[in-house]
Parts: structure tokens; C-alpha cells; sequence
């Protein structure tokens, strides 16, 4: 970034964000469950919607482009980073509300606790979340899902922070949600609070429920090698482990990178990739899917940095 560019809005975002809250080429391997990714040239933690609403009018101001990341379960970040500010929305902005079988939660908390936390007051409706290690904002952004479940189901309405600062709420209806998508991945606004209508239930059948969930990801799924979860978005009719499985791809490598062995659906890092390994292999993947099966595989993962 453009050095006077870069002093500027430094200075500007030091006027009201503590300096723990600013970290600067900041390594994004240690924020993301891939654990790659080059630095991120301002790295910023804020703790409240007025805080976004100045790092945003700040960034509006010095013309730098704004990179926003939840828990960072969902992204792959290029070896060379990031260019500008990247906005995490993490712990500092995270809550649970409840009133009745409705949850009022902060976009940073994570998915897990909210569905640990709807368990824990009988709540039912959320158990398919509990082992997607995402944000509950990126988990509304990405409409996550599993095991028949989805954030669909359960959301309500919708808090978030447009580009101009204007904070607006938006109905269930109205979030465009369908597989993995949402509005937000085309408006470039910030999802600060989600609203969850779940339903009064049984704690211990939810709990069943839940304890079943878990176990079937542990024996399924390669948890202990870092990864962005499912690398490809469900081909219609198809199921993208399946396809790469049959190709005979299990197991395939690019420097660190690899198909799980356990899960074809997961590229893993197993233990010194770089993104560029990461992407190398996924370009393989949908190169040989294509040549195989004629299906064009799409990442589910976000690429994104320079
Ligand atoms: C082991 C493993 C298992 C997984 N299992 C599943 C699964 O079963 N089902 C599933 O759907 N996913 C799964 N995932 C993927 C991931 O956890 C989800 O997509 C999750 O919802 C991403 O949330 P996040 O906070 O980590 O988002 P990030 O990865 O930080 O970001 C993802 C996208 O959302 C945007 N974003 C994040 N927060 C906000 C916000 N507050 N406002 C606006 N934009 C935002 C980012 O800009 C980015 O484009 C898995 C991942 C792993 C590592």
C-alpha cells in the first residue's frame, strides 16, 4: 500500500481503536483454520458498531480497500496477503440475548457456542451447528449447513453495516439465502447481529442429537489436520467428495496440500503448505473431476488477498 496512504489512515484509525486492536502486517496463517496466508498490511479488532462505523469512514476517506473476516474457517488468504485493512469480526463483538426461544447473538461469537448455548436452555433447532468452527456472522454470510440443517432454518432477521455506515435490518426473506449464498456476498456489508427463532425442546434429546453430530464429523472428517472444511460447493446431483474420490484422487498432493486420504471433499494443510500449494491443488482437482466426469467443481472456499 501506498506509503503516505498507509500512515494516514494508521493515524486515523488510532484516534479511537486501542493499539492492541491494531496490528499491522499482521501473519493471516494465524487467523485462519488453514493456517496459511500472507500478512495483512492493517490488521483490526473492533469492539463496537460505532468502531466498524469509523474504520469504515476512515477507510472511505484515504481510499483503502476493507477486507472483512470472521473465524476465518471459511478462506484461503494468498501467500502474499492482504493489501489494506482487514476487519475481524471476532470475540470483541460477541454476545448471546435471550428472550424465550429467541437468541439475539453478536456476529462475532462463534457458531459453536450459540449452539451449545441453545442446547444449554432447551433450546432446539441448532444442532446441526455444533461442529462448523465458523463465526455465527460468517456462518449467516455463508448460510452455513450441515446434516440436513441449515442457518436458513433458524435465522430471523439480520443486523448489518453498510459501506456508507448505515446500519440496517433485514428479514430472513430478504437475505436471498440459498446453498452457501447470501446478499452479503455481493453488498460488501458487515453482518454486526443475528437473530435466531429456534423452538423449546428436550436438553437431553438435544444433546443426543448433537453428541451424534460430533461423532460422525470425528470419524468422517480429517478435524485434526487444518483445513477450510468442504473445498467445493455440492455439484447438483453430485457430491464433490464423491466425484474426486472416483477420480482416483485421494491422497494427491501439491507440496504440503493434499486430497484428505479420509475425506476427499477436504484439501489439508499437512503441516508446511502455502496457499499457492493449496490453490495449485485445487486447480488439479477440478482438472481432472472435469476430465473424468465432466463436472466443473466450484470452490466453497474464499480465495481472497493479493
Ligand atoms: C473442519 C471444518 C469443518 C467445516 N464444516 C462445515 C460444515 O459442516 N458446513 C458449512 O457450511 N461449513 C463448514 N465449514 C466452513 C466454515 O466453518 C463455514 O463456512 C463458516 O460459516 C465460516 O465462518 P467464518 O466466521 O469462519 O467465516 P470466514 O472464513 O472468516 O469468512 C468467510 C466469508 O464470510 C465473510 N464474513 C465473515 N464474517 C462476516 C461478517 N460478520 N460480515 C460480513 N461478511 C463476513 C468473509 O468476508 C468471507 O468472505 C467447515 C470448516 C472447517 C475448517
Amino acid at each position: 500500500m501506498d506509503n503516505q496512504k498507509y500512515k494516514k489512515i494508521i493515524d486515523a484509525l488510532n484516534e479511537f481503536l486501542p493499539n492492541d486492536n491494531i496490528l499491522l502486517d499482521e501473519p493471516m496463517r494465524l487467523h485462519t483454520t488453514f493456517r496459511v496466508g500472507g500478512p495483512a498490511d492493517i490488521f483490526v479488532l473492533p469492539s463496537s458498531v460505532d468502531e466498524l462505523k469509523k474504520i469504515f469512514e476512515a477507510a472511505r476517506k484515504f481510499d483503502v480497500p476493507v477486507t472483512v473476516l470472521g473465524n476465518g474457517s471459511n478462506v484461503l488468504v494468498s501467500d502474499r496477503g492482504i493489501r489494506g485493512v482487514v476487519i475481524e469480526i471476532g470475540k470483541n463483538l460477541s454476545f448471546i440475548r435471550r428472550d424465550g426461544a429467541t437468541l439475539f447473538i453478536g456476529a462475532g461469537t462463534i457458531l459453536g457456542a450459540a449452539s451449545k448455548f441453545a442446547m444449554e436452555h432447551g433450546l432446539t433447532g441448532l444442532e446441526f451447528a455444533v461442529g462448523i468452527p465458523g463465526s455465527v456472522g460468517g456462518a449467516a454470510y455463508m448460510n452455513a449447513g450441515a446434516y440436513d440443517g441449515e442457518m436458513k432454518n433458524v435465522i430471523k432477521s439480520v443486523k448489518s453495516l453498510d459501506i456508507n455506515g448505515n446500519l440496517r435490518e433485514r428479514e430472513a426473506g430478504e437475505l436471498g439465502l440459498g446453498y452457501r449464498q447470501s446478499i452479503f456476498q455481493s453488498n460488501g456489508e458487515i453482518i454486526v447481529e443475528i437473530v435466531l427463532s429456534l423452538m423449546v425442546g428436550d436438553k437431553s434429546l438435544i444433546k443426543e442429537k448433537m453428541d451424534g453430530f460430533t461423532k460422525r464429523r470425528m470419524e468422517k472428517q480429517p478435524i485434526e489436520l487444518p483445513s477450510a472444511g468442504s473445498t467445493f460447493k455440492r455439484p447438483k446431483g453430485y457430491y464433490a467428495g464423491t466425484l474426486i474420490e472416483n477420480a482416483g484422487l485421494k491422497g494427491l498432493s501439491c507440496g504440503g496440500a493434499q486430497v484428505s486420504p479420509k475425506h476427499a471433499g477436504f484439501i489439508v494443510n499437512t503441516g508446511n503448505a502455502t496457499a499457492s500449494d493449496i490453490i495449485e491443488l485445487v486447480r488439479e482437482v477440478q482438472r481432472r473431476v472435469m476430465e473424468k466426469h465432466g463436472v466443473m467443481l466450484e470452490p466453497e472456499v474464499r480465495i481472497i488477498g493479493e
